[in-house]
């Protein structure tokens, strides 16, 4: 069965390239009909950051990707936070120790400095391990002994030199690399009993069987260290596969997208908000910004894999379904907040009327406005073609609910003319005379009335329009004033008379 894993380390907010790497493991585990699996990386405590962890499930909760196990739902391959499972981790490290494909090194950091100020281009390896404090150059004796007498000591994994290491990516074929070129990685330290992420990492995707690897591109580099933790616990036959993502590029395409790209382009790189807990900052977040989840998934599915059609809408279900890897580009996607907007608009188009009634109400209810839920429904009817975001209703749409507080002087200007308040009169007369009050019927009568009385359509609908309205703006001038109905039609006229 296939299996993969999210595996974010609560650092901080998770960055949107964490949630589209997330999104592909969903997306090719549901194709597959496997699980998705949420593990928390949380050995190295100093970065640990409250409310990280909670803001990763609640990333989740609103995106509509449940995991099939996680910290909180658990499922029979737990614990799924690596913080509880220092005593696993430590049967593993002792494994290698006992085999020798690891040894203990008491190396102090300022040995290690004095070595790297020594030679040029330092590495703790089969050339220099030799040369330092370690179990491998020291008596038995003398190493029990340091243990024992309390002395900090680390674990590093034994590479031997000269061996080929083969990483098998899916998207990036086989890369060989020589293990000369590695150092002798860090894999336990004695000091928090902690491993380090690259041992957890493997001892925890081999135990809870995760059958492919779906990570940034960022994590390339440890993949050869990752297959030669593999085979030295003996677990290389049945290692998973590879995904290394390409990562997400800022919209110039000149390096890595950052928080600070966001800032100055006006657009979140966090899911959620983010309240910092040290700093008290707050990031935006895209739910916070208006953008539909379901947009969020469309568009970062885009960033980095393509259908190979022209078709751009794609339901999750459909994203399940047509998600390959073959389709992933081995370069970095460049973000495009345009783009992003106009998923977020496609999906505003797809949804029902009445729901964005439900998500507007509020917003007319925080503003002290009481109207039914069918005016409403109507007034989105006929502005949602103009909005990127439900936030922008309001602007979009604020004449169907309340009457004109005043007028746009440059309006007033152009379109209030000696005549307009006579015609204005004359018109208010005409459409309280008018039964049929429908958007069709109303355009009848007034410009039969126009014609036959030889008046210039556009000073008569201009002036109309910022009269009801209090500017120049606005969908179709008789679709507004079949919404709001006869008595606010002529109340607004009225008013703009006086
Ligand atoms: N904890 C790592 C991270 O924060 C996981 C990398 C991996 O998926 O192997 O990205």
């Amino acid at each position: 069965k296939t299996r993969v894993r999210f595996a974010p380390s609560p650092t901080g907010p998770l960055h949107i390239g964490g949630v589209r790497t997330a999104l592909y493991n969903y997306l090719f585990a549901k194709q597959q009909g496997g699980d998705f699996i949420l593990r928390i990386e949380d050995t190295d405590s100093s970065r640990f950051v409250p409310g990280a962890e909670e803001y990763i499930q609640e990333t989740f909760d609103w995106l509509g990707l449940p995991f099939d196990e996680s910290p909180l739902k658990g499922g029979s391959y737990g614990p799924y936070k690596q913080s509880q499972r220092k005593e696993i981790y430590k049967q593993y490290v002792n494994a290698l120790l006992d085999k020798g494909a690891a040894y203990i090194a008491f190396d102090t950091p300022e040995e290690l400095e004095a070595k790297r100020a020594e030679i040029s281009n330092f590495q703790y390896d089969a050339s220099t391990r030799g040369k330092m404090r370690n179990s491998l150059t020291l008596s038995e004796e003398e190493t029990v002994s340091l243990i024992k007498s309390g002395t900090q000591y680390v674990v590093r994994i034994k590479i031997e030199p000269n061996q080929e290491i083969i990483v098998d990516d899916m998207i990036r074929g086989k890369v060989v690399i020589n293990s000369s070129v590695l150092d002798d990685k860090v894999i336990y330290k004695s000091a928090d009993e902690l491993p380090t992420y690259h041992l957890a990492n493997v001892v925890d995707d081999h135990l809870m069987e995760i059958t492919h690897v779906i990570r940034g591109e960022e994590w390339l580099p440890s993949a050869p260290l990752h297959v030669w933790l593999y085979r030295s616990l003996g677990w290389e036959d049945d290692m998973p596969k590879f995904a290394h993502l390409p990562l997400l590029l800022k919209p110039e395409g000149n390096g890595k997208l950052s928080k600070r790209d966001g800032d100055r382009l006006g657009f979140p790189v966090f899911p959620l908000q983010w309240n910092d807990p040290k700093s008290g900052e707050i990031s935006s977040g895209y739910r916070e910004s208006g953008y539909l989840a379901e947009a969020v998934i469309n568009f970062l599915a885009f960033l980095g894999w393509n259908p190979g059609t022209e078709q751009e809408i794609f339901s999750l279900n459909e994203l399940v379904q047509a998600f390959s890897f073959e389709r992933c580009s081995k370069n970095g996607a460049k973000f495009d907040v345009e783009k992003a907007k106009w998923y977020n608009h496609q999906y505003i188009l797809r949804m029902s009327d009445s729901d964005l009634a439900k998500l507007f109400m509020p917003v007319l209810g925080e503003k002290g406005i009481s109207v039914s839920n069918d005016m409403v429904v109507k007034a989105i009817r006929l502005v949602k073609e103009r909005i990127h975001f439900i936030g922008e209703l309001w602007d979009q749409s604020y004449f169907f609910f309340v009457a004109p507080t005043g007028y746009d002087e440059k309006t007033v200007k152009k379109r209030w003319k000696e005549e307009t308040p006579a015609q204005m009169k004359q018109l208010a007369a005409l459409l309280e005379g008018t039964d049929d009050f429908s958007a069709k019927n109303q355009e009848k009568t007034v410009m039969d009335w126009i014609q036959q009385n030889q008046l210039h359509t556009g000073n008569v609908m201009n002036a109309f329009r910022l009269a009801i309205v209090g500017a120049g703006k606005g969908p179709h001038m008789f679709d507004i004033t079949e919404v709001i109905g006869k008595e606010e039609t002529l109340h607004r006229l009225e008013q703009a008379i006086s």
